[in-house]
């Protein structure tokens, strides 16, 4: 007998890093930033008048959308924000893998692309990282429906410099090519971390979309702000299927925070540097304590220890409430993703590492 189950859309969801509600915990396993968003968002929040919020919130949210062009030096009509760049990069996925063919992303990666690719139905191809989990751009080389891939990529926190970027796209000139620069902020010594950006082959390229976030170096996770900036061309087709689908995605909260966080450039270079300067300190401990890992240009390090496996690790870890995160897929499954936190909590951490393999 046939049943409203055979037609259902079934996906098997992404796995979020835990979310833990406990007192005195070190959550270092979802690479939120430690500290706390600007000044400016706070009293931004405070004054959003409570009254209006029984009114619809612009549609185009172009207070925020303004504010990202005018600091990126583009046109407004180069920018698409939605709930988080998570909303984004689905969003982009829908509007732009529908050729029939083969999308293609690294193997190991942000494990939320297969899932936007089987919810959407659009195939796709993994391609292996090399020895030190470098992306090899002669992989991407045509052949596909679309190309994404994040630099820094996660969870190896390895960024690929902006030659092996614009090969992809010398090849790709057919296909979509999405550059998820979710850590980009955290590039280098953060001060010259635009100089890693794809965002300057915008001009040389009209199929490239470049998707940043405000969740990781803004400290505005819980506010759920993401944006992308392409060609007008794009962008306008993003927007076209995002107001098919749900026309007032950005709350009036999240357009006063997201706006007010853009303000204060001083105070996100200062959170950025700080925590560039812990994760700097901390490569120095894990490399005492006999750690390896890729050069960390994220605000998060991707270790591993040739005699302390990472799974029995990690437990340890999480029964002193220290939270790290782990994944059991291979070539990976002895590594453990810890995001850089305050230097107190970095300290705690190393504490417990010193004590356990000693
Ligand atoms: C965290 C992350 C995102 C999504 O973050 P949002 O909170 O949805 O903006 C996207 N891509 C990568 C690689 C990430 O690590």
């Amino acid at each position: 007998m046939a049943s409203w189950r055979d037609n259902v859309r079934r996906v098997t969801p992404y796995t979020p890093g835990e979310q833990p509600h406990v007192a005195g915990m070190i959550k270092l396993n979802t690479n939120e930033d430690p500290y706390p968003p600007a000044p400016e968002v706070i009293k931004a929040l405070q004054e959003v008048p409570a009254g209006d919020l029984r009114l619809y919130p612009d549609p185009a949210a172009s207070d925020l959308v303004n504010a990202i062009a005018a600091y990126h030096g583009v046109s407004p009509d180069q920018v698409f924000v939605g709930v988080g760049s998570d909303d984004v990069l689905a969003v982009a996925f829908m509007t732009f893998f529908n050729s029939g063919k083969p999308i293609f992303f690294p193997d190991i990666t942000y494990s939320f692309y297969p899932v936007w690719a089987e919810l959407f139905r659009i195939p796709y191809e993994t391609k292996a990282l090399g020895e030190i989990f470098e992306i090899r751009p002669e992989d991407y080389a045509g052949g596909n429906g679309g190309v994404v891939f994040p630099n820094p990529n996660a969870p190896t926190s390895r960024l690929e410099n902006l030659d092996t970027v614009e090969n992809i796209l010398q090849n790709n000139p057919e296909s979509a090519v999405i550059v998820d620069e979710a850590y980009i902020d955290f590039a280098g010594n953060g001060k010259d971390s635009g100089v890693f950006s794809a965002l300057s082959l915008l001009n040389k390229y009209e199929n490239l979309l470049v998707v940043r976030t405000f969740s990781k170096s803004r400290s505005l996770a819980g506010m759920r702000i993401g944006y992308a900036i392409g060609s007008a061309e794009m962008i306008k087709a993003m927007s076209d299927d995002r107001y098919s689908f749900n026309s007032y995605t950005m709350n009036r909260t999240a357009i006063a925070a997201g706006t007010a966080a853009i303000g204060n450039e001083e105070y996100f270079r200062s959170c950025i540097a700080k925590v560039i300067a812990t994760r700097e300190r901390a490569k120095a401990e894990f490399t005492a304590l006999g750690f390896t890992y890729p050069e960390p240009s994220g605000n998060f390090i991707f270790v591993s220890h040739p005699a302390c496996p990472a799974k029995e690790l990690f437990s340890a870890l999480r029964s002193r409430h220290i939270y790290v995160r782990y994944f059991d897929v291979p070539r990976i499954d002895n590594c453990l993703r810890v995001t850089i936190g305050t230097d107190e909590q970095m300290e705690a951490l190393f504490d417990f590492l010193k004590e356990y393999m000693a």
